[in-house]
C-alpha cells in the first residue's frame, strides 16, 4: 500500500514544530498548552479524513473511520503525542501519524474494509508530567481507577482532571476504546538491536516483565580515620560489591535479561564517615515468568550473601512487578506476513520499554510495529529514524490493516 509520503512529512512536521526546546528537543508534556495544539490538528485531520471524532474521560482521542460491515469488531491503532521534557521527534508521535497516513491511504485507495478503523492518542503515556507513564491506557484496562489518575498532580500541583477541562479534553466514559478485532501499535524501538544489526522493522511478539527492588543495607557508621579496614562493617562497600555481582549474574543469565540500579543514596553522607546505611534501587526485566522468578531469585541471595560477608544486614522490598507482556499469534503473523510480502527486512522482537499496548494487551488483542531508532537514541533531541524507514513502517501499518481485515483474530 503507497501511502502520501509529503503529507505524512508535513505532518510531522506541523506537530514536531509546535514547542521545541533550546538543544532542539521536543516538548509538548502531556495536557499542556503545545499538546493542546497537537491535539487540536489531530481532530482537524482526522475531520478532514471524515472520522468521527470522540474523546473518553481519561481525555484520549479516537478518531473512526466506518468500515463496510457493521458486525464486524473495529481495528484500532494508536499510540500518543506527548513527549518527555527535552524529548525526540518520534517516540509516539510515529503511531499516531503512521496510523492515520495509514487508515485515509486505505481510504483513498478505495480498498474494502469491514471494519471500522480507530486510531487513538492515548493521553500521558510518558509519565513525565504526571506520573506514572500509561495512565489513560492504565485506566482502560483496569491498572487504575479513574478518580486517582484525576487527582494525580504535576511539579506545579496541578491536577490531571483540571488539566483535561482547561484544555477541552474531557470527555465520555461511553467512548472509551470497547472491544476490538485488533489494536496495533506502531512504535519507534528505542533501543539499539534494529539499527546495529541492520534490520528495517522488527515484529513485536511483546514486552519484558519488570521487577522492581528497594534494597537498604545496613552496616556501621563509624570514623574514617580511625577505624581499621579489617573491622568495618562498611554499607556503601557491601552495596557496591553486591552490584557488581548482581550485574555480572544478569549477563550471565543471558538475553534479554537486563538488570539496572539507578539509584544509590549513602548516609550519613558525610566525606570522614563510612556509610552506615545505602539505599539502592534493582530494576530487573526478562520476557518469561518463569525466567523472572527465578533472576529474581539468584538477584536477591547474591545480596543477602554479599552482604553477610560485609557484616551488613539487608532489607529487600519489592516496588513494582509487571508481567511479561505476550502479543497475539495471529497479529503478531499478520505483522510478519505483511512485512515478508513488502520485501522488508523484518526481525520478530520483545520490546523491552513499555507501551500503551501492553496495558491494552490486558483487555484486546495486541500487537506492535518497531522501526529503528538511530544508534538506539530515544527520550533525547538526538532520537532519530531514517525517514525511508518511517516511510516504510507506514506502508507496513496499511498493509497489517488489510491483512487483519481478513483474519480471524480469537480472543
Ligand atoms: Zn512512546
Amino acid at each position: 500500500m503507497k501511502i502520501n509520503e509529503q503529507r505524512l512529512k508535513e505532518r510531522f512536521d506541523r506537530i514536531n514544530g509546535l514547542a521545541v526546546t533550546d538543544e532542539g528537543g521536543k516538548m509538548r508534556l502531556a495536557l499542556n498548552d503545545a499538546d493542546k495544539e497537537g491535539r487540536d490538528l489531530l481532530v482537524s485531520w482526522f475531520k478532514e479524513a471524515g472520522m468521527e471524532v470522540t474523546v473518553d474521560d481519561m481525555g484520549s482521542i479516537y478518531g473512526r473511520l466506518p468500515g463496510s460491515d457493521p458486525d464486524a469488531l473495529p481495528i484500532a491503532l494508536g499510540s500518543h503525542m506527548d513527549t518527555q521534557p527535552n524529548g525526540g521527534p518520534y517516540d509516539g508521535l510515529f503511531g499516531v501519524m503512521a496510523g492515520l497516513e495509514a487508515i485515509v491511504s486505505i481510504k483513498e485507495s478505495g480498498a474494502d474494509i469491514k471494519s471500522d478503523l480507530i486510531l487513538v492518542d492515548w493521553t500521558n503515556e510518558e509519565g513525565a508530567r504526571f506520573v506514572p507513564p500509561m495512565l489513560a491506557s492504565g485506566v482502560i484496562s483496569g491498572q487504575f481507577t479513574r478518580e486517582w489518575v484525576y487527582d494525580l498532580k504535576d511539579v506545579d500541583g496541578i491536577r490531571y482532571e483540571d488539566e483535561l477541562e482547561r484544555t477541552g479534553y474531557k470527555g465520555d466514559e461511553k467512548n472509551r476504546l470497547g472491544d476490538v478485532k485488533a489494536y496495533l501499535e506502531p512504535h519507534i524501538e528505542q533501543g539499539p538491536v534494529l539499527d546495529a544489526e541492520g534490520h528495517q522493522i522488527g515484529i513485536v511478539t511483546g514486552a519484558l516483565g519488570i521487577t522492581g527492588l528497594d534494597v537498604t543495607i545496613r552496616g556501621e557508621a563509624n570514623h574514617a580515620g580511625t577505624t581499621p579496614m579489617a573491622m568495618r562493617k562498611d554499607a556503601l562497600a557491601a552495596a557496591s560489591d553486591a552490584i557488581l555481582k548482581i550485574q555480572a549474574n544478569c549477563v550471565e543469565f543471558g538475553e534479554p535479561a537486563v538488570l539496572t540500579n539507578g539509584i544509590i543514596n549513602a548516609q550519613p553522607a558525610s566525606k570522614n564517615i563510612i556509610p552506615g546505611e545505602v539505599y539502592f534501587s534493582v530494576d530487573l526485566r526478562y520476557h518469561t515468568d518463569e525466567g523472572m522468578a527465578e533472576l529474581e531469585k539468584q538477584t536477591i541471595a547474591i545480596i543477602e550473601e554479599t552482604c553477610k560477608a560485609y557484616g551488613a544486614t539487608v532489607d529487600i522490598k519489592q516496588y513494582w512487578r509487571a508481567k511479561p507482556a505476550h502479543f497475539h499469534e495471529t497479529i503478531v503473523g499478520c505483522v510478519e506476513e505483511a512485512a515478508s510480502e513488502a520485501g522488508l527486512d523484518a526481525i520478530r522482537i520483545i520490546s523491552g520499554a513499555g507501551h500503551d499496548a501492553v496495558f491494552i494487551n490486558e483487555v484486546q488483542p495486541v500487537g506492535m510495529i518497531f522501526v529503528p531508532s538511530i544508534k538506539g537514541m530515544s527520550h533525547c533531541p538526538q532520537e532519530d529514524t531514517k525517514w525511508e524507514d518511517i516511510v516504510a513502517g507506514t506502508e507496513l501499518t496499511a498493509d497489517t490493516i488489510l491483512k487483519l481485515d481478513k483474519a480471524e483474530v480469537s480472543r
